[in-house]
């Protein structure tokens, strides 16, 4: 086993948003680009309970969907308030998130840089 990496430390567990999930984020008051139907966990690999993936972020609120093998839902968190450059959400298990911060920036910036020029 080589996992020493630091690319592989984050869970690969990828879930594919239905389209009651996409509407309700559609739907968030926000004028944020809309959400990627498949997203990926976001949280550290070998991680204890529900894989967690950032949906959508409206002000002081992320909307975090969680889901395991047999269920998922979309829940309201803040900011995991333990390090400053957590990209995390309040509580989540396994490691902060900070060295994956730059990550998560390069994604969204993907997002909103698609119908810009650059
Ligand atoms: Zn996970
Ligand atoms: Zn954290």
């Amino acid at each position: 086993m080589s996992i020493d990496c630091q690319d592989v430390m984050i869970c690969p567990a990828r879930i594919t948003l239905d389209a009651a999930q996409l509407a309700f984020f559609n739907g968030l008051p926000n004028a944020a680009p809309s959400v990627q139907s498949e997203l990926g966990c976001e949280l550290e690999r070998g991680h204890e309970g529900s894989h967690a993936a950032l949906g959508q972020q409206v002000e002081a609120t992320m909307w975090w969907v969680q889901w395991t093998l047999s269920a998922s839902e979309i829940n309201p968190y803040t900011w995991c308030p333990e390090q400053r450059d957590c990209p995390l959400f309040d509580g989540h298990p396994g490691r902060h998130g900070h060295e994956h911060a730059e990550e998560v920036n390069r994604f969204s910036d993907d997002q909103r840089g698609a119908t810009s020029s650059r």
